[in-house]
């Protein structure tokens, strides 16, 4: 479906962004099969306007009206093969990633559930390397296949080319501005394994407790704790969980003997950002349209007709207020757009 510019006035953005930011771009097209989606996107490459192409619009901020095209991704299908150890499913970048978790549980094949409600599409979530409830994406990755914008190709990456990370991946470093994901690889292992480390998910007894068991809980954990993107536009956490290194973790320990955090692999420490926004009296906090939610501080929420600019100077307050208090610089999870490109926050 394409809408005309000259025709028309400027398609709005509203819907397609869970913050609810009411702003517009030059065109829009939503694109419903593999082959429209590439071959849309390499006419927009080659077009002297900018483009961007979004899922859910679950990740994204925007701060101005976008002066080019807007892609929705909205391709469809699933193809499932087996062996004897993994279900292979071979997955459209359109479908809802939760849909899949579904999809997957319904049918008896467990792995993904400590991901379920995660809103957004299935081809988004390598990009950040989605996660919660102790799981992260990259362990069910198998492989992703991505449009190359330069040389036109569809090319395939093996889960440890994707270099996934915390939030991140190739995507973001090496591919980023260069790769369309069309279609992205999950491999199950029909012996599960339940993933029950994380703190809500602990009480559960590994030798009972089911795929549906944690499915559930998990959904009900974030029904009751994060605000519903149809009644108050956000994008989930705003800010990544700080990493930071043991020593600074002693000194602040010792100030803040209850702060939260938890120890990597590589002895770093990860702090709950929600905590450190929380301890800083920042709960609640409202700029403009813009407030800290009341319940859940790692939410930035509009209150109904927040600008992006309004989220970006609540974001921006919080990273100072932050940095004063606890030393630590807090980074934005979503992506955030300007005029013609993606910006950081400290270039707003
Ligand atoms: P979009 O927001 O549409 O896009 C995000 C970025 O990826 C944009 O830069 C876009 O240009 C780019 N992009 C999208 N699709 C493609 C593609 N096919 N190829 C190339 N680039 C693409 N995240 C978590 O990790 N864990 C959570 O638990 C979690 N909970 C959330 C809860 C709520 C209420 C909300 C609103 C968000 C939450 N998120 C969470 C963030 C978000 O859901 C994920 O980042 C999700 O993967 C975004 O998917 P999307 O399709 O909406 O991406
Ligand atoms: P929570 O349970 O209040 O915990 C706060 C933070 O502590 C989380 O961010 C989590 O880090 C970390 N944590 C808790 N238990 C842990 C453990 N056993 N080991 C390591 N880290 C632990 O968090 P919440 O805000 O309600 O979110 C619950 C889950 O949903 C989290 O996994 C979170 O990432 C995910 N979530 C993500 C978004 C998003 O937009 N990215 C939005 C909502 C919820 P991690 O975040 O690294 O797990």
């Amino acid at each position: 479906m394409t809408f005309d510019p000259l025709n028309q006035v400027s398609p709005s953005l509203k819907k397609f962004n869970t913050f609810a930011i009411d702003c517009s771009c030059a065109e829009l097209q939503i694109v419903s099969t593999t082959i429209e989606l590439v071959d849309t996107v390499k006419k927009a490459f080659k077009s002297t306007k900018p483009f961007l192409v979004l899922g859910g619009g679950s990740n994204v901020l925007f701060t101005q009206n976008f002066a080019g095209k807007v892609i929705i991704i909205e391709t469809k299908g699933i193809e499932l093969q087996q062996d004897d150890n993994f279900y292979y499913l071979s997955v459209a970048a359109g479908e809802n990633w939760h849909a899949l978790v579904n999809y997957c549980l319904e049918n008896n094949m467990p792995g993904l559930e400590n991901m379920a409600l995660i809103p957004g599409t299935v081809g988004a979530a390598p990009i950040q390397n989605i996660g919660a409830y102790g799981l992260e994406f990259c362990r069910v990755c198998n492989w992703v296949k991505y449009l190359d914008l330069e040389t036109e190709e569809i090319e395939t990456l093996s889960v440890n080319e994707c270099l996934f990370d915390y939030r991140d991946s190739i995507f973001k470093s090496e591919l980023k501005n260069k790769a369309i994901i069309t279609e992205v690889g999950i491999k199950l292992s029909k012996k599960w394994q339940p993933v029950i480390s994380y703190g809500s998910l602990q009480n559960f007894d590994l030798a009972t407790v089911s795929a549906k068991d944690i499915f559930d809980r998990v959904c009900d954990l974030r029904t009751h704790k994060l605000p519903n993107p149809n009644i108050l536009g956000n994008a989930g956490s705003f800010f990544k969980n700080p990493i930071i290194d043991a020593n600074l973790y002693m000194t602040l320990a010792q100030k803040f003997p209850n702060i939260v955090g938890y120890a990597l692999a590589d002895g770093n420490i990860k702090l709950a950002a929600g905590w450190l926004i929380e301890h800083a009296g920042l709960k609640g906090f409202t700029l403009g349209g813009a407030c800290v939610h009341k319940e859940q501080a790692l939410v930035l929420v509009n209150l109904g007709d927040a600008s992006g600019s309004d989220i970006c100077h609540l974001a921006q307050y919080v990273i100072q207020q932050i940095k004063q208090k606890f030393s630590v610089i807090l980074e934005p999870e979503p992506r955030i757009f300007g005029q013609l490109a993606e910006i950081n926050i400290s270039d707003f």
